[in-house]
């Protein structure tokens, strides 16, 4: 049997070069040596974009079509939307019970963040509770190994102290402690030289046009002190180069690197033998999301199928966790057990049968209102 891999990514954005090259590449590469779950975690989205959440919708349907475009094989790995897998909230809740505030108001990219997005009010429990969300999302699938990157280091830890500590207040043996996977992922610079991501407006995205991306890459920056052709140029300086070194040959890459230095190409050859090599990274995938487009039906039928195929395993982590965290009613062999006299296990099972309906009155009540409040937070 495999070990399983859980990991997820926010539609906080168009998926660019640095999510393919940085994550996608890797979950790809990981389905065919575990059995992976790969989330598109569309709550999470929303803990930093809760005041305007119309594009989410948009980003999800990209996220879904890049990942089947660049190499998910549904028939490998469960691609799934957290808000369609109800037990990721009900283990959220649960979880928010035991996390010591000082736990989450610890963890660095709280602050962080805070502090670098000054547009967005982030002073909220569902900000504060992000990582909760994420022990969720891991803890409910029994994941093994989490894909991360250094950064995501001390989310994982946290889960892991959460996962303890639910196992000291009701019981071991009920969750899996998970461990990071560190796996060799290129961090991508954009087309300023810094990290590439949506927020900083230097990304160049897999739904951009050939011209589009002919345009950013001849516009980005390169080594600044060469500012003629016949000046030498330290191509480490180049963000340019940086991409070469991702998307280009080894052999193209040592030649570029020694042309650069000896100033026997400028940057504008550079930068053509970049846009030819990234062009051709990125035309199979085109094409694959060419054929998928043609049959909408298909995105439609992997997602729900992933859904329920997530939302099946899920449910049995939360059946033992419900129990353990005595919410659970005794269960009809309990009561066989528990009750030889006749008349008293048909008094009990009358009144479960009552109050099974009383729950599914009550529960059809809750969800007509949740159906509204979806809609209004563009969530379905
Ligand atoms: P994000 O879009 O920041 O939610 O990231 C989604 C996934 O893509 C995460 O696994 C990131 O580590 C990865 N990622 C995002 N931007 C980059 C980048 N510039 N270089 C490498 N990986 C990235």
């Amino acid at each position: 049997m495999k070990e399983r891999v859980l990991s997820g990514m926010q539609p906080s954005g168009y998926l660019h070069l640095g999510n393919f090259a940085g994550a996608l590449k890797n979950w790809v590469r990981l389905q065919d040596i575990y059995e992976c779950f790969y989330c598109i975690v569309d709550w999470h989205a929303l803990t930093s974009n809760y005041a305007a959440p119309a594009p989410i919708a948009d980003y999800k349907q990209d996220m879904l079509l890049n990942f089947i475009a660049a190499g998910l094989d549904p028939n490998k790995c469960t691609i799934f939307l957290q808000s369609e897998v109800k037990q990721h909230a009900e283990l959220h809740l649960l979880l928010s019970m035991i996390t010591p505030l000082g736990w989450l108001e610890r963890v660095p990219t709280y602050k962080e963040k805070q502090t670098e997005i000054k547009d967005k009010d982030l002073n909220t429990y569902g900000f504060l509770g992000y990582p909760v969300l994420q022990a969720a999302d891991i803890l409910v699938y029994r994941a093994r190994h989490i894909p991360v990157g250094v950064d995501q280091i001390p989310h994982l830890e946290l889960t892991r102290e959460i996962a303890r500590r639910f196992e000291f207040l009701y019981g071991q043996g009920i969750l899996v402690e998970p461990e990071g996977l560190l796996t060799e992922s290129p961090k991508v610079v954009g087309l300023d030289g810094r990290k590439m991501s949506k927020s900083y407006d230097n990304a160049i995205y897999l739904s951009d046009t050939p011209e589009i991306i002919e345009k950013k890459i001849k516009t980005m920056m390169t080594d600044p002190a060469r500012k003629r052709k016949t000046d030498t140029g330290d191509p480490e300086l180049s963000p340019v180069f940086a991409l070469h070194k991702i998307f280009s040959s080894s052999e193209e890459i040592g030649r570029v690197a020694a042309a650069c230095k000896t100033a026997e190409i400028g940057c504008i050859d550079c930068k053509a033998i970049l846009i030819k090599n990234v062009l051709k990274v990125l035309q199979p995938l085109w094409k694959r999301r060419e054929g998928l487009a043609k049959s909408p039906s298909v995105l439609k039928d992997i997602l729900n199928e992933g859904n329920k195929r997530a939302a099946t395993e899920a449910e049995k982590t939360m059946e033992i966790i419900r129990k353990a965290m005595k919410l659970s009613k005794i269960t009809k062999a309990e009561i066989d057990i528990n009750h030889a006299f006749m008349t008293l296990k048909e008094l009990l099972i009358k009144h479960y049968h009552d109050e099974g309906k009383v729950k599914a009155e009550a529960a059809a009540e809750a969800e007509k209102t949740m159906g509204i409040i979806r809609k209004a937070m563009k969530i379905s």
